[in-house]
């Protein structure tokens, strides 16, 4: 019988398990590609990832000989419509963690059921899917090491092949792939499995090796820029991590522990789907935030990256740039937001996912609760990053605040990084929008009174 592969967060062929369910179910007959485009995620997308989406589904087309069959509308609505087309018994999709995806997986499955059709769940973005590790009493893990542990210890299941031979049923009735939407003024990465495993390969010929070191360092080209790839699903972290497996060394190692907070974070989020908006830690959540005018106008000035903090401003102006930030300074600029600008950080985390091209809810918004000191790690919260003493520490040349602030392009290190030090105040740049050890006293005394 014909059957009906169901993409989401899984734009590719190889070491796609669900893909092969499908294949395998429907033997002689043919396989149905399906994409939904449902309109409630994608309005909350941003530009960039809308872009990224657009032209992974473009690759993904091209690889399925033009036969990937694009639905807009309600899942519930689409998915149904479409299997029934095909008069498919089976829909195969790989399970999705995500608050919204399981209430709309359920929906789907229920509206399938009544019509005899079943909904087959293989696979997830994750190597070990999340829910999966637990103590030895079944409780989540709360904390990162521990978890770090059980998960190493877990394992998980070798990358498959792609399938071969198989029949592409055409798209009939397509509403079209959707359009990608033009960003002149920001630079995105190419998209698609093709893009991304070339990306991989470049990262474990050179970076790997040093990457224990420099993944702290924004000023250099030391991480894997993956994270985009891994968000669609043009890549599976099984992947990643089996090839990993044939590099020795401390680069290596850091790399898998990397993979494994994507992975702690979801977990995270399918144990308590509050976490997404919410404070883990309710105490140190009801700390006092800033409103009003003031406030807003400093928002303003973070967001565009006109804080007269240097390395703050490289930071929110490369998000802007290219819709990806280094996760050093990710920690820095959120840090800056929360502790010195004493906003929440449920407004950062939402400005980022606006941006970010890698933007994704668990990961995005379990770190902002982890730079404020709210999240479920053992973080502490009184750490305030000093932005003019960890510009000097990751960026001691100042080659990146130089890269992405024009205004500082001819001022040399150590005073790029504090430029109100400099003899004369550089053209056109701000001078900063509040004092760091002043506001770091204030949040200290805000965090002691709850
Ligand atoms: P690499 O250093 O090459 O890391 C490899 C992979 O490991 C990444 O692609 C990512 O999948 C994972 N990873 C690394 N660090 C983390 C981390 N701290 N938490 C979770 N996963 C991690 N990452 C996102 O994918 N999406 C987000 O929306 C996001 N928002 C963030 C917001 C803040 C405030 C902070 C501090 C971090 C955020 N991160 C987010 C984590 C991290 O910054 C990015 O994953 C990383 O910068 C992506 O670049 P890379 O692929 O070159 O990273």
């Amino acid at each position: 019988p014909n059957t009906l592969m169901w993409f989401r967060r899984d734009l590719r062929l190889t070491d796609n398990p669900a893909l092969l369910a499908a294949v395998s179910a429907a033997g002689t007959d043919g396989v149905q590609a399906l994409f939904v485009l449902d309109p409630v995620p994608f309005r909350a997308s941003g530009r960039a990832r809308t872009s990224h989406l657009a032209r992974s589904l473009r690759a993904l087309d091209r690889s399925l000989d033009g036969r990937l069959l694009v639905r807009h509308g309600d899942p519930v609505d689409e998915v149904l419509r479409a299997a029934a087309a095909i008069d498919a018994e089976e829909v195969h999709v790989a399970a999705d963690y995500g608050p919204y995806g399981r209430r709309r997986d359920q929906r789907v499955e229920e509206a399938l059921a009544g019509h005899g059709i079943t909904l087959h769940r293989a696979g997830s973005p994750y190597a070990v899917a999340p829910g999966r590790i637990r103590k030895p009493d079944g409780s989540p893990y709360r904390v990162f090491t521990p978890y770090s542990k059980a998960w190493r210890a877990h394992g998980w299941r070798a990358p498959v092949a792609a399938p071969r031979g198989v029949t592409w049923l055409p798209a009939q009735g397509s509403d079209g792939l959707p359009a990608v939407p033009e960003l002149p003024d920001v630079d995105l990465p190419d998209a698609g499995e093709d893009a991304a495993r070339k990306q991989l390969t470049a990262f474990l010929d050179g970076p790997i090796r040093d990457y224990a070191t420099d993944r702290d360092r924004p000023d250099r080209d030391g991480t894997s820029r993956l994270s985009v790839h891994l968000k669609y699903g043009e890549l599976h972290p099984r992947t990643i991590l089996a090839e990993l497996s044939g590099h020795r060394g401390t680069g290596a190692d850091t790399f898998r522990t990397e993979l494994c907070w994507r992975e702690f974070y979801a977990d995270v989020l399918f144990h308590r789907p509050e976490s997404l908006w919410e404070s883990l830690d309710q105490r140190v959540g009801r700390i006092h935030i800033d409103s009003g005018r003031t406030a807003d106008e400093r928002f303003a000035a973070w967001a565009s990256g006109r804080t007269g903090y240097p390395v703050v401003d490289a930071g929110m102006r490369q998000l802007l740039n290219v819709g990806w930030m280094h996760n050093r300074v990710r920690m820095i600029t959120a840090s800056f937001l929360v502790k010195d600008l004493h906003l929440p950080w449920q407004r950062g985390a939402a400005h980022f996912l606006d941006l970010l091209v890698d933007g994704d809810y668990a990961s995005n918004n379990h770190n902002w609760q982890w730079v404020a000191g709210t999240g479920t790690d053992a973080a502490p919260y009184v750490r305030v990053f000093n932005p003019v003493t960890q510009g000097k520490k990751f960026d001691p040349d100042g080659v990146y605040v130089r890269t992405w602030v024009p205004e500082l392009s001819g001022v040399e290190s150590p005073g790029v990084h504090e430029p109100w030090t400099l003899p004369e105040q550089p053209d056109g740049y701000p001078e900063p929008i509040v004092d760091h050890a002043a506001e770091r006293k204030e949040t200290l005394a805000r965090f002691a009174r709850v």
